[in-house]
């Protein structure tokens, strides 16, 4: 399991970017609870788990290096100060201590990794965006590999409570995801890519809830890709 927005630190030399402390407790700055969420699901399922500790705000580890809103300079119409005008060696450095150790670390346990595997992207997405409400508690997002995803969509559908999106409430494309493209699709590796919405999860007591769920429907959705080939 890999989170790419699991996290919030920025590093010290980079003070809070210009930001104001209200904004940091936003998604712009993290995917709110999912950290919560993964670790509870790493304790039920056992699974690896990979966060980046750093906010999306520094640099956001699920666009290829050089995105146009890889360092972005406003998200959700906040300005981000510190990332205006940024020179060419600032981005480098963000680059190479923040974004490539993440991927690398998602790299070698890949490749360290001796058993079929499945790459299970967590996230959550806020409820709000540019004034539309967002009425799925769940998405799930893919590109080139829908069998995998058709089947954990069926597996959600079937709790008979839940609304959930069918490339909802994003879009997986090759270009403005990263971390899916770059480690799964390319090696033809099965993939998840879970958003949750945040106000499920804002609290411990919705981590767990949810944690739970996943920690029922992984197993399945394993079962159905492994055997039904
Ligand atoms: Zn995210």
């Amino acid at each position: 399991m890999v989170s790419d927005h699991a996290g919030r630190a920025v590093p010290q030399s980079l003070g809070r970017l210009g930001v104001a402390e209200s904004d940091w407790g936003r998604h712009i700055a993290w995917d709110i609870g999912i950290h919560g969420v993964g670790v509870a699901l790493q304790a039920l399922l056992g699974a690896d788990l990979v966060e980046q500790v750093y906010s999306r705000l520094v640099i956001d580890s699920n666009r290829a290096p050089g995105h146009p809103t890889s360092i972005p300079a406003i998200s959700d119409h906040t300005p981000i100060g510190g990332n205006a005008n940024l020179s060419a060696a600032c981005r480098a450095r963000r680059e190479s201590e923040i974004l490539h150790p993440y991927h690398d670390q998602i790299a070698a346990l890949l490749a360290a990794r001796t058993r079929p595997t499945a790459l299970i992207a967590l996230h959550s997405f806020t409820p709000r965006m540019n004034g539309v409400e967002r009425p799925w508690h769940v998405g799930i997002l893919h590109h080139r590999d829908t069998r995998s995803a058709g089947i954990m969509l069926d597996l959600l559908r079937g709790e008979g409570d839940l609304c959930v999106g069918d490339n909802e409430p994003y879009v997986l494309t090759a270009t403005s995801d990263y971390t899916v493209p770059y480690h799964a699709e390319r090696g033809g590796l099965p993939y998840l890519e879970i958003e949750i919405r945040q106000d499920l999860i804002e609290n411990e007591a919705g981590q767990n809830s949810w944690a739970q769920r996943l920690a029922r429907l992984l197993p399945l959705y394993w079962n159905a890709i492994s055997t039904a080939k």
